[in-house]
């Protein structure tokens, strides 16, 4: 380290979707601190604790740094050139012999865009398949399908500035505080400096719970109902915005009949929400100049994600709550870069800007721009992938940055699942749990290695800036995808991320301004961007993105939740750590943060702990029909009778996907990770 220069980097944090960017000051390889840029419109504040000490792991001693390549039970280091040879061979093999469709590819949703491009165009333009997802597969694609189904894009509505200024903001289903510190940190300071009403919706009182004007616990499952039924007391009292409805909205009257059952009465019967508060929320919507609705997986983690989803945009639309500043729908993003990976086509059905694979118009351009012919199938998505693997049609995959072998549900399923491919690559920069499947290892870079760009939950584009040069042999995503997909065939003449987005901006029409040149330093952009480089950091200013510039209600049935039977009488709830990210491969890795918060523990309600003997650091097992988990147990306030809370944040015995069942929102696949049973005994 001596003599080396202290150097300062601007980059952008991938541990949440707000996308706080800031300065790393290093030396050598050395992080001397992370420095928030006030400038920085995403955070503007500061950053959590994992943005600011969460960075360890880049210079952990357990990165990958060559590939590898199995032999038997065993894996031993390769040069790049036998593992790229060996990836591009073994492809190519199975095309022949099985067809492009027997393939399967993951990007991820903690890469860059450009890497999540670079990826499905291997899939379409080099392979021949549609069979590309990513891991937004497992979170928020019942966020983006509702909103796709009633106003047309799939992102936030707004701002996160725009959250800041609403005069109510309604939080459902998501432990903001912790799985998105910073922009809690804005609603917590706009309740107190500017009168900020808050409602929040969850079965756990969290902190943002505890911060409400009023907090509503719903019986597991039950968001629809209660939702629908506050559309249609709205509507019964003549409080709906009937200009708004008339100029900007279609399918009014078939929507407002659909609601017909869903009376308080009901409501409080199947929720168990008393019909004052009911009543109280519908009034606090009627009476406040612009709401914001934020959710996440406690909303879209069940069978009926995409519809519950949807009855937040209807409600939204019914009381004109779109198309203004301080007002919107904003599904709040888990991975730094979910909304990215799907703006960038990494979804069976869309090309990137998610023009369809089946609309010959789309189809034409991409085949002109790339030089190939392309199917016009839809692809298989992840979930759709495991169970084509059991069926015995897909026989290889590349799973790019995505430890899908803890992160999806019922795990035991997806090994078994990895068991019986003929060929599997994964491309990480630790050695994984999916790896140890895989038949090629492929060493990668984490952001702090390369240059590219992400978009954050408010679709705000911004550039990473190279921090250290790549450790031992480990190389980017994208290098690496460039070089299989020359040696199938391809010609890729990418020598810099810059290439692959100016290649992408001319194909899509939602990135159709960016240019690294636009992006230099702080500066950003929110899609759409048009070729001028305008931005739109509100959208349906001028309409919804509909041929005719209309919103669509869409009409919605409510799910009857999972019911594992009453063996199983524990519900399981989960959810982050403030201080962990996913399934802990990195932060667990970083000193300050294990120390800190070494393990997982199970949320325990008083009466639960006084019915079963439970007290502070009991160990129990919960089982489920699909496997067991061991935990030691914290008696709290924030979770009531028996409901329990398990953060997912955990790789090995307590880590909850061992839990979770293959049932799935209906119009989706996204597992119903929120629907899961146990039974407890304490051990
Ligand atoms: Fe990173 Fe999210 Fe924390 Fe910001 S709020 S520092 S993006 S984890």
């Amino acid at each position: 380290m001596r003599g080396e220069r202290i150097k300062k980097t601007k980059t952008v944090c991938t541990f949440c979707g707000v996308g706080c960017t800031f300065d790393v000051w290093t030396k050598g390889r050395h992080i001397l601190k992370v420095d928030p840029q006030k400038e920085s419109p995403a955070n503007g504040i500061s950053t959590c604790v994992k943005g600011k000490f969460g960075w360890d792991f880049v210079n952990s001693e357990e990165r990958l740094t060559k590939p590898l390549i199995r032999e038997g039970d065993y894996f031993r280091e390769a040069e790049w050139e036998e593992a790229i040879q060996l990836v591009a061979s073994k492809f190519k093999e199975l095309k022949d012999q099985y067809g492009p469709d027997s393939m399967g590819f993951i990007t991820s949703s903690k890469c860059t865009n450009e890497e999540s491009y670079v990826m499905q165009k291997l899939a379409r333009a080099v392979i021949g398949t549609n069979n590309v997802d990513n891991c937004s597969r497992y979170c928020q694609t019942p966020a983006t399908m509702g909103l796709f189904r009633t106003v047309g894009y799939g992102g936030d509505a707004g701002s996160i500035e725009d959250i800041g200024n609403a005069g109510l903001v309604i939080i459902i289903g998501s432990n903001t505080a912790e799985a998105h510190p910073v922009l809690a940190t804005r609603v917590k300071r706009a309740q107190k400096l500017n009168g900020q009403k808050l409602i929040v919706a969850d079965l756990r009182e969290h902190e943002m719970a505890a911060r409400a004007d009023l907090f509503i616990h719903p019986k597991p499952g039950t968001d629809l109902v209660w939702l629908s039924a506050i559309t249609k007391y709205i509507i019964d009292q003549g409080w709906a915005n009937e200009s708004f409805l008339a100029d900007k909205v279609n399918g009014f009257d078939l929507y407002a009949k659909s609601l017909k059952d869903f009376t308080l009465e009901y409501a409080e019967e199947t929720t168990g929400i008393p019909q004052e508060q009911l009543i109280q929320i519908a009034k606090n919507i009627h009476e406040s100049d612009g709401v914001c609705i934020l959710w996440a997986m406690g909303v879209t983690q069940h069978m009926g994600g995409s519809d519950t989803s949807t009855a937040i945009s209807n409600l939204l639309l019914v009381t004109g709550n779109y198309g203004r500043p301080a007002a919107g729908a904003y599904p709040l993003r888990g991975h730094n870069n979910v909304q990215g990976a799907g703006d960038f086509g990494s979804a069976p059905d869309s090309f990137p800007g998610y023009e369809k694979v089946y609309d010959d118009k789309a189809r034409a351009k991409f085949e002109k721009a790339w030089g190939v012919k392309l199917t016009k199938e839809k692809g298989l998505n992840n979930h759709e992938m495991i169970e084509s693997i059991h069926g015995g049609s897909l026989k290889a995959m590349y799973i790019k940055g995505e430890e899908m072998g803890l992160v999806d549900s019922n795990i035991n399923v997806v090994h078994n699942a990895y068991e019986k491919l003929e060929f599997l690559v994964v491309q990480d920069i630790f050695f994984s749990r999916t790896a140890e499947y895989a038949d090629v290892v492929l060493p990668a870079c984490p952001s702090f290695e390369k240059e590219g760009t992400f978009t954050n939950t408010e679709r705000r584009i911004q550039r990473l800036y190279q921090v250290f040069e790549p450790l031992g042999e480990s190389k980017p995503d994208w290098e690496i995808i460039t070089e299989i997909a020359n040696r199938l065939g391809a010609n890729w003449d990418y020598r810099h991320p810059s290439d692959i987005m100016d290649e992408a901006a001319m194909l899509s029409s939602i990135y159709a301004g960016v240019t690294y040149e636009r992006l230099e330093g702080y500066k950003s952009l929110q899609w759409p961007v048009s070729k001028d480089g305008k931005d739109q950091p509100l959208l349906y200013l001028d309409g919804f993105h509909f041929p005719d510039g209309k919103a669509r209600l869409h009409p919605v049935k409510w799910t009857i939740p999972l019911d594992f039977g009453e063996e199983y009488d524990i519900h399981v709830n989960n959810g982050r750590l403030l201080e962990h990210f996913h399934e802990g491969n990195l932060t667990y890795k970083s000193k300050g943060i294990s120390e800190k918060t070494p393990s997982v523990f199970l949320e325990v309600s008083r009466e639960l702990a006084a019915e079963r003997g439970i007290k502070d650091g009991t160990l129990v097992r919960l089982t489920s029909p699909y496997g067991n988990v061991k935990v030691k147990c914290v008696i709290t306030d924030r979770v009531k009778g028996k409901e329990v809370y398990l953060p997912m944040n955990d790789s090995d015995e307590g880590a909850i996907n061992k839990l979770t069942s293959s049932f799935a929102d209906k119009d989706t696949d996204t597992p119903a990770y929120k629907e899961t049973q146990a039974k407890l005994e304490i051990l």
